[in-house]
């Protein structure tokens, strides 16, 4: 008698799931050993995320259980984190053991891509409850431009406006947040205290007597990226 084929499914995403749910229609009970592996225990709609983000939608409304949506007589879950593919010995490793596979379907998502266009990039955050409110975008902006006018509107009676774009400030912030920054800021720090005062004094002083409605980036090249 042949031995059944043993089928790893990794990832319980898009491409996962619809695998696992084609295959138990496909196959009777006794056809296959199916095996699916995710690092959680429901599916979510990646493509609704965005609704969970801006509150348009809970996050219970964007995910489900896997449970209810496999045939467990057919398809074994289990819950774990794939850390390694050994294709030569067709072994998978994770937290939760290692599995052997005849066939294995690899499912484990997407890396993010912002194509170059400078945005939010909210990993900076990941493993972290902190937030970019929209509010301190719009300060922000509102406050370069506000700067333009008064530039603009008391010039002539001899006052100047500047500002100044700080860079992340360092601020006792969670450690994954402190090194995603640095990771990815062309200078590999926060901003201090003291990085600030040399903008602010050429600002204040006659050094910059031509400059005005000008915003002077202290960001340690974090724009530029
Ligand atoms: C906001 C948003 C909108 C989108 N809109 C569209 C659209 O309109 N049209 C379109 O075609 N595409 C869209 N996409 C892209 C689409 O969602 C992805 O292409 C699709 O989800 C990829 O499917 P996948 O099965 O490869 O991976 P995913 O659906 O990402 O599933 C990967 C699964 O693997 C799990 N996993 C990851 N790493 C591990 C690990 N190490 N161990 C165990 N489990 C792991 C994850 O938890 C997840 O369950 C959108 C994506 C986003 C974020």
């Amino acid at each position: 008698m042949l031995k059944r084929p043993s089928i790893l499914v990794l990832g319980a995403g898009y491409g996962g799931l619809t695998t696992v749910v084609n295959l138990q229609k496909e196959f009777g009970t006794d056809a296959a050993d199916i095996t699916l592996i995710n690092k959680n225990e429901y599916h979510y709609e990646s493509t609704w995320l965005h609704e969970a983000a801006a509150g348009t939608l809970l996050p219970e409304q964007v995910r489900y259980d896997i449970a209810d949506v496999i045939d467990t007589g057919k398809v074994n879950f289990v819950q774990a984190t794939v850390e390694g593919i050994d294709v030569d010995s067709k072994k998978v490793s994770t937290d939760n053991g290692e599995f052997t596979y005849d066939y294995l379907v690899i499912g484990l998502g997407f890396e993010g891509e912002t194509f170059g266009i400078v945005a939010n990039d909210p990993s900076l955050y990941e493993g972290t409850i902190m937030k970019q409110p929209p509010t301190c975008n719009f300060v922000k902006a509102g406050m370069i431009n506000y700067t333009r006018q008064l530039a603009s509107y008391y010039g002539k009676r001899g006052v100047r406006a500047n500002c100044i774009s700080p860079g992340g400030y360092a601020n006792n912030q969670p450690q994954p947040f402190v090194d995603a920054y640095c990771k990815r800021a062309p200078l590999g720090r926060l901003l201090g205290h003291e990085d600030i005062k040399g903008a602010a004094v050429f600002l204040a002083s006659d050094a910059s007597s031509y400059v005005t409605g000008h915003n002077l980036m202290v960001d340690g090249g974090w724009t530029i990226i």
